[in-house]
């Protein structure tokens, strides 16, 4: 049977990541919700298909998905139309949404249960990442579905990690999240502190990049413009990753520190200023302008 991917939800990150695929050769048909995301898909000129039960038919190789939330997950490949009834079983399943472990879990033992098989594939590297292929990304599943996915997974990414079982991928997803939201909050007040004794930030941002205060938000993805090229912070904190999505993060992160009794005080904290954050409108710029609640009347740089 020749190869065929049915690629749901290209978003910010789908959009590139499906594009890589196709421009290794790969037959790509997408898919989404958002008229938005079709057209930046048609731009593009990536393989549209109109509704998804028009995608999902038994000449389907390989599903990847890349949703927002454990819900979109959920309703995707197990609702009424889902996609684990529809796929043959020699379809492979990739999902690299971002999601909590539990629905990860809940998806692949029930496509198992079908004889199909599934991998949880959530990546970071950001859209900057995704764009150039340089993502890392992390895996969940048995060993098996794991090599078979490998040669897909590296088109896409640079580092592909074998994590562990199902819902493994999400765990160590999860972890990562995690530092990135308390390390950008970190760097936006080093860097914040800088400005305000008057200090020249892209010497700071320089010195931190080389000393050992450097973190992936200082050395990558810096909170405040003019200092890299490229990212959200230059562009009026249009994501990139949002705001809204790192609140997720957050909370699936404390979730699970809830559940397994460990002590996690700088992730509460940090959810604590994400929400308010979200909660006064700024949940679709990007994360890193959560500078501008630690940078106070300090901070005046442009934001959509
Ligand atoms: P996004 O909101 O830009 O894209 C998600 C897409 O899924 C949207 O276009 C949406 O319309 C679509 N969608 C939602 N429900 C759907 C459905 N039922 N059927 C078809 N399409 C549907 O989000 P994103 O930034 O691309 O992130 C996607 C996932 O990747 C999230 O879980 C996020 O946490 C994770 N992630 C994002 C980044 C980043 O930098 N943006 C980095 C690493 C991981």
């Amino acid at each position: 049977m020749s190869e065929l991917i049915a690629f749901i939800g290209v978003g910010n990150m789908g959009n590139p990541m499906a594009n890589n695929l196709v421009k290794a050769g790969k037959k790509v048909k997408v898919f989404d919700v958002s008229k938005k995301m079709i057209e930046k898909a048609k731009e593009k000129k990536l393989d549209i298909v109109e509704n998804l039960d028009d995608l999902i038919t038994n000449e389907v190789t390989t599903v990847i998905t890349m949703l927002p939330e454990g819900k979109n997950s959920k309703e995707v490949y197990l609702g009424d139309k889902g996609i684990i009834n529809k796929v043959s079983k020699n379809c492979l399943l990739i999902d690299c949404s971002t999601i909590d472990i539990q629905t990860s879990i809940e998806i692949g033992k029930k496509a198992n249960e079908k004889g199909i098989k599934m991998i949880d594939a959530p990546v970071s590297g950001g859209i900057m990442g995704a764009e150039k292929a340089t993502l890392n990304i992390m895996v969940g599943g048995t060993k098996e579905a794991f090599d078979i996915a490998l040669p897909l997974l590296k088109i896409m990414g640079k580092n592909i990690f074998h994590a562990g079982d199902l819902g493994s991928g999400n765990g160590a997803k999860i972890c990562n999240n995690m530092s990135l939201g308390i390390t950008m909050i970190a760097a936006s007040e080093s860097l914040m502190l800088a400005k305000r004794l008057n200090i020249d930030i892209k010497k700071v941002h320089e010195i931190m990049k080389n000393a050992s205060g450097n973190s992936w938000p200082i050395s990558v993805y810096p909170p405040l413009p003019g200092l890299i090229d490229g990212t959200p912070s230059n562009n009026n904190y249009r994501p990139g990753f949002s705001a809204g999505m790192m609140n997720k993060d957050l909370k699936l992160a404390n979730e699970c520190a809830k559940q397994v009794n460990a002590s996690t005080p700088l992730a509460k904290m940090a959810l604590e200023i994400y929400d308010k954050f979200c909660e006064e409108g700024n949940d679709t710029k990007d994360f890193s302008a959560i500078s501008k609640v630690v940078g106070g009347d300090a901070w005046n740089y442009p934001i959509d």
